[in-house]
């Protein structure tokens, strides 16, 4: 008996492991929003720990916004597609990104913000990503940036395709996103109809698409708008359109392989390490 296996020279495609809707659910001050990542069903994707998506042209969907609430471990990036998000944090973090910009926030040891978006034009459409940092950064000082629009790069791939690089490097171009222990990837990826395009995803690094508009296909199988995928591991990732073309965010991190201990808006390695963000947090330390 032998076992298939492929020679080290051989590339190997990735393909869709799995495919989710997300789950409606509700944060901060009662915004509607979907999760996509940080579900029952797909609880994470080492080292991305939560995907949210907010898309309403009603203000009462989220009006209210996130007020102050802390957060101790991670990072959270936004990115709005529609719409603005106005950031204010207790260290002296202050900004507003407005259509087709990015907040990203180190929350490192602590920082308490509040977060509160707000429509362009009568459209309001984001996400919030938090990304994981490694144990020995947890603790790390935080950190914060606004990223508007006319920073990031748009990476024109021939026959209509192009990507909006956030984080990572494509074709000798880097996203504005800082450098981290994950080498994060984020890009915004519009593909013309029927036509297809090589995502520059590291190999070994977790991998997800999540289709916004169009339809997508990987390895022959399609994504449906409104749909995550998480892909396999593959040296390749190929992303194609069907008839209606496609617009995806790709993102992509080198995994921890760390135990995770996730409370609320904590996210360290241990209970006690939960414990004492909780009390640190209660008794002013952020
Ligand atoms: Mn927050």
């Amino acid at each position: 008996m032998s076992a298939t296996v492929e020679k080290a020279t051989t590339a190997t495609e990735r393909r869709i492991v799995h495919k989710f809707p997300g789950m409606p659910a509700q944060d901060g001050a009662g915004v509607k929003l979907t999760r996509l990542v940080g579900t029952p069903q797909l609880p994470d994707l080492d080292p991305i720990l939560m995907l949210d998506t907010f898309r309403s042209d009603n203000p009462n969907d989220y009006g209210a916004g996130f007020p102050e609430h802390p957060h101790r471990g991670f990072e959270t990036v936004s990115y709005m597609i529609k719409g603005s998000m106005a950031h204010r944090d207790n260290h002296g973090g202050k900004g507003l990104i407005t259509d087709g910009g990015v907040q990203w926030m180190t929350a490192g040891r602590g920082v308490a913000h509040s977060e509160m978006p707000a429509q362009t034009g009568g459209h309001m459409f984001g996400f919030q990503l938090w990304l994981n940092l490694p144990a020995k950064e947890k603790m790390r000082e935080p950190w914060y940036a606004d990223i508007p629009a006319t920073e990031i790069p748009v990476i024109a791939l021939g026959g209509g395709n192009s990507a909006k690089l956030i984080v990572g490097e494509w074709n000798d171009m880097k996203g504005p996103g800082p450098d981290r222990a994950i080498q994060p990837f984020i890009a915004d990826v519009t593909v013309a109809a029927n036509s297809e395009v090589e995502v520059p995803v590291a190999a070994g690094h977790n991998a997800f698409l999540y289709v916004f508009e169009g339809e997508a296909k990987v390895a022959g199988e399609s994504v449906r708008k409104g749909e995550l995928a998480v892909l396999s591991l593959g040296d390749k990732t190929r992303v194609g359109a069907a008839a209606d073309g496609a617009r995806f965010l790709v993102v992509a991190g080198k995994p921890l392989r760390e135990p995770i201990a996730k409370y609320g808006p904590f996210v360290m390695n241990t209970a006690d390490e939960i414990r004492k963000a909780i009390h640190d947090y209660q008794s002013g330390q952020f």
